[in-house]
């Protein structure tokens, strides 16, 4: 019997646990996930200091057109040590400088006008203007990027802002990746009559690298038992195998016995999709094996809907499956499968919200199709058939990617 999506999903996210942490420098932080809580060291910022280039003053004398002499200057980078701001007078200060002893505001040098060595206060001012108080952004002790966190460039600031030359994340996992055929031929290679470019291990390899994992890839086993053993085995010694084809039920489909013999234990062997219904979960020990169909659009879809979550889990996300987004529908979008139904479609952002249509055949033998497409709309067995101003669930693939109104 055939899982239902949803099910085949959570066999999967339940048994495949996130990896060990490994101590990483700075430079390649950016896009892991935290394996330990930071806390902050110190302050942030880590004394009072001036918001803006202009004048420290006190609030006090700073009626409109009050005239202040200016007495002493504090750039960036020194020390507000011996300056002090006397009643009646202003110290020039740049942003980010110590605020001095007797200062309690700052006015930019727009609010002024400058006769000399005097300035005329043009604009109320009030206590505390234009002053980031010591601690006011992040406070020592705070624990401010728990574990788990994603580390984007921002996190990446905050890390350099607290000296932190490296940082514990979840080690990324080795994905082997295996191809299998009798008719297969590497890219490069001129394939003779009946022969088919191995084009799948490159598109996974591809989606591996795009979500920051390793892929190894092994090639391309034969349609016998001794390539095949020999393949997977190799394939078994890295953190995730993958193949592709080979688990029809045609009578040379041998990736299931082999995976048998090699000691993996099924978890599943057919899901209720279209496409990609004969696709495999196994473990060895708790090590991950995905077979996916042969057919490339079956196996990129595949990959999207069951590797790619277990394998961020695996990197220690905690967001592992794409959010479903509402589109409304433009055209005709079928489903006659009785499965879950992945559609590749056109999404584009309008005015009026999201608009899904079919990006074009949806044969799964069509790859341009597939080339057309920005998101995959999931449509449930029931959904049988949904028009023109219909909602759909769309999975969008690339945000970068959307077409059409700008936000
Ligand atoms: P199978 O699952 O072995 O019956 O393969 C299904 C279809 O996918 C066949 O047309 C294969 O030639 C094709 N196919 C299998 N493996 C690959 C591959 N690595 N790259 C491109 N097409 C493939
Ligand atoms: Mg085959």
């Amino acid at each position: 019997m055939a899982k239902s999506f949803k099910a085949a999903r959570n066999i999967i996210l339940e048994n495949v646990p996130p990896l060990e942490a490994e101590s990483v420098e700075l430079f390649h932080l950016v896009g892991r996930v935290l394996a330990e809580e930071i806390r902050a060291p110190w302050d942030l910022p880590r004394w009072d200091n001036s918001e803006m280039d202009g004048f420290a003053v006190r609030a006090v004398d700073c009626q409109p057109f009050a005239r202040l002499q200016v007495e002493g200057y504090l750039p960036a980078g020194t020390v507000a040590d011996g300056v002090f701001v006397r009643p009646g007078a202003a110290v020039r200060i740049m942003t980010g400088a110590p605020i001095p002893v007797g200062c309690d505001a700052i006015v930019p040098i727009e609010d002024t006008e400058l006769e000399g060595n005097i300035i005329i206060i043009k604009r109320a001012v009030r206590g505390g203007d234009y002053i980031r108080s010591r601690g006011s952004d992040i406070a020592a002790g705070e624990a401010i990027l728990p574990a788990g966190t994603f580390l984007r460039p921002a996190e990446i600031n905050l890390l350099a802002s607290f000296s932190r030359l490296q940082a514990s994340v979840v080690r990324q996992p080795q994905v082997a990746i295996l191809s299998t055929g009798d008719e297969l031929v590497a890219p490069g290679e001129i394939p003779s009559a009946g022969q088919i470019i191995d084009s799948n291990s490159w598109s996974l390899a591809a989606a591996v690298r795009e979500i920051g994992a390793t892929p190894l890839l092994l090639g391309i086993a034969r349609d016998n038992r001794d390539s095949l053993t020999e393949m997977i085995n190799l394939g078994l010694k890295a953190d995730v195998l993958i193949t592709s084809a080979g688990v029809s039920t045609g009578d040379r489909d041998l990736v299931r016995e082999i995976l048998d013999n090699a000691g993996v234990k099924r978890l599943f062997w057919k899901v209720a999709i279209k496409p990609g219904r004969p696709t495999a979960f196994g473990l060895k020990g708790n090590k991950p094996i995905f077979s996916l169909p042969g057919n490339p659009v079956s196996s990129m879809i595949g990959f999207e809907e069951l590797v790619r979550p277990a394998l961020l889990k695996m990197m220690g996300h905690r967001e592992v499956i794409r959010p479903l987004t509402r589109a409304t529908v433009k055209g005709s979008l079928r489903n006659k499968t009785g499965k879950t139904r992945f559609l590749r479609v056109k999404v584009e952002n309008t005015p009026e919200g999201l608009v899904a249509e079919s990006a074009g055949d949806q044969n799964t033998g069509i790859l341009s199709t597939m080339i057309r497409a920005n998101a995959i709309a999931v449509l449930s067995a029931e959904q049988t058939e949904l028009s023109t101003g219909e909602q759909v669930e769309v999975q969008l693939l690339n945000r970068d990617q959307l077409s059409g109104f700008e936000q």
